[in-house]
């Protein structure tokens, strides 16, 4: 038997062979979950000139800084300033303006007096109540200065640094494209949800699951109807999409069946390693590079526990890294097991699991097809190599499936 790989070493052969996706500006809208790959810095102070936080009138703070309900002051109304329409730049003093919240404040304006504290004066209005001074004025400035960084590199790009960016006016931010996932399941046994099933056959679950995966992971699925165990179409068929492909995910064909098809048509080449890495489930795996390209392909096997179990650990930091998404491998957190478990030495156990408040519960049994079960868990339970047992209540490391850091 040849000598079998450990996790880490596999995954850092992957992380070593993908780069980065080279970075182009890319429309606002476009950039939602995309990493920044720029400091940007605001060319423009929020807000950007001092304005009304009310719908009131604009005064002179002095002039009506006795004003009460005993003794109101009586101002004359000599304009209106609604939001968007600044055509009165300044007032005098002994004057009031009808101002609208967001408005620009005029010039010689040094509060805001809110309706509620007015009675709505048209040509005159009657002011009860006495604004401090700079009160309802929203300055410039006073939120984000010229220069401040809006959004430093590396920032995976959220709503609210939409809004932020919108706000200053960029029309477009330096980014990573979403990374192209190739998602390809091999299996003459394979049909596609929707049609019959014959006694001998069974649904394509991997394509389906690995690439909802890849979406979300931040990537873009191209998933291809399952390809028979024949080295014929499978070359074929993967020749068909490398041209979309920044990288490409089969799974199944790369056991030692006798219609391994990936292995067999891919291994001929020489630029694709097949070997077993020191894992449970996934231990036959494969990973090299295809085409004029060189474009990176996994072979993942076929159960689809193990396909998941693979995607998580070795395509999943590759997407990150051609997205330029730190850290690439996502930081695994720590949790009292409820369960004891024992585990092969020599291999890294990935035990299904839910996690909830630091607790991890194991989910089902050891089998490798249990799909049902990988459903029920939200996250690995990770048992390292020399690891054999572990009893109830032991702390251990966790890999939480939906997370998104
Ligand atoms: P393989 O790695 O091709 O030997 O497949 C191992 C097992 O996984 C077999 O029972 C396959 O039928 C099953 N399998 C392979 N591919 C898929 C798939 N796309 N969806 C569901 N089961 C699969
Ligand atoms: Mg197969």
């Amino acid at each position: 038997m040849s000598e079998l790989v450990s996790v880490s070493d596999h995954l850092a052969r992957i992380l070593d062979a993908i780069e980065p996706l080279p970075v182009y500006e890319q429309a606002l809208i476009e950039t939602l979950g995309l990493t920044a790959a720029e400091d940007v810095a605001a060319p423009m102070p929020l807000p950007a000139f001092d304005n009304s936080a009310m719908d009131g009138y604009a005064v002179d703070a002095q002039d009506v800084a006795t004003a009460s309900e005993d003794q109101p002051i009586h101002l004359p109304v000599v304009g209106e300033i609604g939001a968007g329409q600044a055509r009165l730049l300044a007032m005098s003093p002994g004057t009031a303006v009808k101002i609208m919240t967001g408005a620009p404040v005029p010039q010689g304006c040094t509060a805001v007096v809110p309706y509620e504290w007015t009675d709505r004066g048209v040509a005159q209005v009657r002011i009860t109540q006495a604004p401090k001074p700079g009160q309802h004025i929203r300055r410039a400035g006073e939120d984000v200065q010229t220069g401040d960084l809006v959004v430093s590199e590396g920032t995976v790009i959220g709503p609210r640094h939409l809004g932020l960016l919108a706000a200053v006016g960029k029309a477009g931010v330096m980014s990573r494209p979403r990374p192209r996932v190739v998602v390809m399941s091999t299996g003459s046994e394979l049909r596609d949800p929707g049609v019959a099933l014959g006694h001998d056959s069974v649904y394509d679950a991997n394509s389906f699951m690995l690439a909802a995966a890849v979406k979300a992971a931040g990537g873009i699925a191209y998933r291809v109807a399952s390809v028979p165990d024949d080295a014929h179409s499978f070359v074929e068929a993967l020749g068909d999409q490398l041209v979309r492909a920044d990288i490409v995910v089969t799974s199944g064909g790369v056991s030692a069946g006798d219609y391994d098809v990936v292995k067999e048509a891919l291994s001929k080449l020489g630029t694709v390693w097949f070997g077993g890495v020191a894992m449970q489930p996934g231990k036959p795996q494969g990973f090299g590079v295809v085409g004029d390209d060189e474009t990176p392909i996994f072979t993942l096997p076929g159960n689809p526990v193990s396909a998941y179990v693979s995607f998580m650990t070795f395509v999943l930091p590759a997407i990150r890294k051609l997205a330029g998404r730190r850290p690439f491998i996502r930081p695994a957190r720590t949790a009292r097991i409820t369960h004891g478990l024992t585990s092969i030495e020599g291999k890294t156990q990935f035990v299904r699991a839910s996690y909830d408040a630091s607790v991890a519960t194991p989910v089902g049994g050891h089998g490798s097809h249990l799909i049902g079960d990988l459903a029920e868990s939200n996250a690995f339970i990770v048992l390292p190599r020399e690891v054999t047992r572990v009893a109830p209540g032991d702390s251990v490391h966790v890999v939480l499936l939906d997370e998104d850091v």
